[in-house]
């Protein structure tokens, strides 16, 4: 391969799969493969299993060491990308603290004493830089991405840079608080996005109005002890015409809106992206986000036209751990 051939590897880490993708320098994903995460409660073992992926998919793909840039990764939780250590994992608590940057070199024969640029990074900005080079992104230098799941993550873009801040919590838009009076957030403050429109959030909303005894088709599609609810599960009722969820649907949408308005006077995107399940939901879920913004973003005349879905789905996380390498070498332009 010559050097215009050359591609990065970029892993996508999460708490139940993990997956390995091999990217070219202009976005495609030439291979991509997915495995279980191992666990441990004490060791590391995630990570050995990541440099194992890694030595699989290069030897499947018949890629040598002079063939590659380097290997990105997407972490689950809050890292130093300068040190290379996670500082926090919350679906996988045996890696706070560990620096993976070191434990992926040792795994990695090809990487011995830093021949090759191994880079972390959170899985939101990971997914974010992945819009902004390659997804819906792809045409603007300036955005801000929701990452709409069991949590909220996100990411902010000024002049085609994803940034973080000193204390890499820029972007961090699940936290900003849209009700000062709202349900407690992981994070011990009151009635942060997270709080109002995650899982939780959109769940403990439909089994309060299913409570009062208002008539809906969750109903029947909830189980006994509501197990089956999930923001899914309510979208799709919403989708049917469900008035219950449609209220749900309707109040998760306002909640983001206000969000999104602090967005806009902060950050002055020229787009916002709606990525992660549920914002595929599409009209239920966009309409009263757009509604909100229109009617509360007076000073900024915000196109709501302009809050759009992000368009790499499940693959977000691999191209974005690629694009770290990739940027790293290439500068701003992929
Ligand atoms: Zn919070």
């Amino acid at each position: 391969m010559t050097r215009r051939n050359k591609v990065a590897i970029g892993i996508d880490l999460g708490g139940t799969t993990f997956a390995v993708g091999v990217v070219t320098p202009d976005g495609e994903i030439i291979a991509r493969e997915s495995y279980d995460t191992p666990r441990s409660e004490d060791e590391p073992l995630a990570l050995a299993a990541v440099a194992s992926a890694v030595g699989g998919i290069m030897e499947q793909e018949t890629l040598k060491p002079p063939d590659i840039f380097g290997v990105g990764i997407g972490i689950p939780g809050p890292v130093d990308p300068e040190t290379g250590i996670i500082k926090r994992a919350p679906n996988l608590p045996e890696l706070d603290g560990v620096n993976a940057v070191e434990i992926l070199s040792g795994g990695m024969d090809f990487a011995e004493e830093g021949t090759k640029p191994i880079l972390i990074g959170n899985d939101a900005f990971c997914a974010t830089l992945a819009e902004l080079r390659w997804g819906a992104g792809r045409d603007v230098e300036n955005l801000v991405m929701f990452t709409l799941g069991t949590g909220v993550g996100g990411g902010i873009a000024l002049d085609n840079e994803v940034r973080r801040g000193p204390r890499q919590i820029m972007g961090e838009v699940g936290h900003i608080i849209v009700d000062p009076d709202g349900r407690r957030c992981g994070c011990g403050n009151h009635g942060c996005l997270e709080a109002m429109v995650g899982r939780d959030g959109m769940v403990h909303r439909a089994v309060r109005l299913l409570e009062k005894g208002l008539p809906s088709i969750l109903r029947e599609r909830a189980g006994r002890k509501h197990e089956k609810l999930s923001p899914r599960v309510i979208a799709e009722a919403a989708q049917e015409g469900d008035e219950l969820a449609l209220e749900v649907m309707n109040a998760s949408g306002h909640y983001l809106g206000i969000a999104l308005c602090s967005c806009i006077v902060l950050a002055d995107p020229d787009l916002i992206l709606l990525g992660g399940g549920i914002a595929a939901a599409g009209d239920v879920l966009f309409d009263p986000i757009r509604r909100t913004v229109h009617h509360r973003s007076m000073i900024s005349g915000f196109d709501v036209e302009k809050i759009v879905p992000a368009e790499l789905g499940n693959e977000a996380g691999t191209y974005g751990a690629a694009a770290l390498i990739i940027d790293e070498l290439t500068g701003d332009e992929p």
